[in-house]
Parts: structure tokens; C-alpha cells; sequence
């Protein structure tokens, strides 16, 4: 073998070598980095949690929960919906992919009201109608979920959700999703 032919196998050998051990080290890190918020988090933490099958957010003790593996260490707060026992999640790693976010009615609700609040004298839509409307819509979505607990309220039940109401709730749901 021609000596600049060696050269060139070791250098772009010692190239492969250096990116091999620049990937070890970004994993390391990120192991690191889940396995501190999977330490750090409570054993028990009290949390908001949101069933889907109910419909129905909830304040609960949630208990830490930790899986995955070695490699990419991952944990959870469970709580058991006080309806219908249906496991329900709060992620500890990965928190900004937690569905509760996107899930909840209060979230969404409060989300409608924090815009409002953010609307300065100064820009286009304050005093106009966009407000009144927002503000508007949250009263309607929130006076129609009323008016569905109310309807379908069943005494029967230990908290009085019937499936009827779980399914109204789930439709009006559907109705003010895109535009809450
Ligand atoms: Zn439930």
C-alpha cells in the first residue's frame, strides 16, 4: 500500500473514532440529564390530572412512577381517576410532551383567559370585538358544560357522571376544540 493511500484510511479512520465518541457523549448526557429530573421529582406529588375516559380533570396525589430503561431513564406521576379508576399520567421526564396540556378543559379554558390578559391597549383587536368574543366563548363553553353536567347528572352514581354525560361533554368537546 502506497503510503499517502494509509494516509488517508487513518485519517478518516480517527474521524469515524472522534464522531463515535462525540454521539457516546451527547447519550451520556442526555442519560444524565433524564435520570436528574427522574431523581429530583417527588415520590408522591400533589397534581392536576385529566381522564379521558370521564372527561373530568381532577387534583390528586400522584405517585412517581419510574420506567424505561437504563439507557434513557423515564418516570411518572399516577393518579387513579376518582370515577373510574382509569390510571391516569403526569410525565416527569418529557414534561413539555405531556398531553394533560393539551387535553384539559381548564387548561384550555385558562389559556383563552391568558390571551386576553396579553392583549395591550396598543395592538390590533383590543376594544374591538375579539375580546368580548373570546370572553364570550369561554362563558359559552363553560355554561354548556354546565348545562350537559346538569342534564345528564345521574344520582345513582357515586359521582353522577353517566355515560350519556361523558358523551355530550366529549362532543361539545369536539365543537369549541379548534377555536378555545
Ligand atoms: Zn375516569
Amino acid at each position: 500500500m502506497e503510503v499517502p493511500e494509509k494516509i488517508d484510511r487513518l485519517a478518516r479512520r480517527a474521524e469515524e473514532i472522534s464522531y463515535q465518541m462525540q454521539q457516546d457523549r451527547a447519550r451520556a448526557h442526555e442519560r444524565t440529564r433524564l435520570q436528574n429530573e427522574v431523581d429530583k421529582a417527588k415520590p408522591t406529588a400533589r397534581k392536576r390530572f385529566w381522564c379521558r375516559h370521564c372527561r373530568l380533570d381532577f387534583e390528586g396525589i400522584g405517585r412517581k412512577r419510574v420506567y424505561g430503561t437504563a439507557e434513557r431513564p423515564e418516570a411518572v406521576h399516577i393518579c387513579r381517576c376518582p370515577e373510574c379508576a382509569a390510571a391516569c399520567h403526569r410525565l416527569i421526564t418529557n414534561a413539555g410532551k405531556d398531553r394533560y396540556w393539551l387535553m384539559s378543559h381548564r387548561v384550555r379554558r385558562d389559556r383563552g383567559r391568558h390571551r386576553l390578559d396579553l392583549l395591550q391597549p396598543s395592538e390590533f383587536g383590543f376594544n374591538t370585538m375579539y375580546p368580548d368574543a373570546m370572553k364570550q366563548h369561554i362563558k359559552d363553553m363553560e355554561d354548556k358544560e354546565k348545562e350537559i353536567e346538569r342534564e345528564h347528572y345521574d344520582p345513582s352514581l357515586r359521582f353522577g357522571r353517566s355515560l350519556a354525560m361523558r358523551k355530550a361533554l366529549r362532543r361539545a368537546d369536539y365543537r369549541f376544540r379548534d377555536d378555545a
